[in-house]
């Protein structure tokens, strides 16, 4: 019985080996790719190693970030998504978030005195509602928790509330939630 299963073993691979050998080629080329498109996709949208410091230090959350419920904005008197946190603290200073570079000092309509900074991995940070003397320019490297201005009032859109941080995150260009990526429980 035992021979006999060995020479059928022996059989088979000698009439189907090179089959198996390409049938298992073909599979793990398919499994690598596979894994490399579910790695690719896996990289969610909160989850990097990039570590991200506060804005702001010793800051309150005085407006938090929402994209569906609307909030009131008293000074524009209506109902809206902030897509925005805003900070306020008693030491003015805003630092980047992370290291990158510059990419526009302006003032914006609404927003006030705004710098823009890009970082790695598609990600930016934008600081609004900053007094106008601003210590960085566009092209300037910074470094995570370099101080770059300090907030003031001078977003038009949000004047009653005072000197304040109006900060905002972009991945991809799209507007993200700060709180997934700073620790804003230690503000
Ligand atoms: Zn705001």
């Amino acid at each position: 019985m035992e021979i006999e299963k060995r020479n059928g073993f022996v059989e088979f691979v000698k009439k189907y080996g090179m089959f198996v050998v390409v049938g298992i080629v073909i599979f793990a080329v398919a499994l690598t790719f596979t894994l490399m498109a579910t790695i690719g996709k896996s990289v969610p949208a909160g989850n990097t190693n990039l570590n991200f410091k506060l804005p702001m230090n010793e800051a309150s959350i005085i407006k938090d970030f929402s994209n569906s419920e609307l909030q009131n904005n008293e000074t524009l008197n209506q109902w809206e998504a902030h897509l925005y946190v805003d900070f306020a603290s008693e030491n003015a200073d805003v630092f980047a978030v992370l290291g990158g570079t510059v990419a526009s000092v302006e003032n914006k309509y609404l927003d006030g005195y705004t710098i823009t900074i890009k970082h790695a991995n598609g990600f930016e940070s934008i600081y609004s509602s900053l007094n106008e003397n601003m210590l960085v320019k566009a092209g300037d490297k910074v470094d995570a928790g370099q101080k770059i201005g300090t907030a003031d009032n001078t977003a038009e859109g949000e004047l009653k509330m005072g000197a304040h941080l109006h900060f905002a995150m972009k991945l991809n260009n799209n507007f993200v939630d700060p709180n997934n990526y700073l620790d804003l429980q230690e503000k």
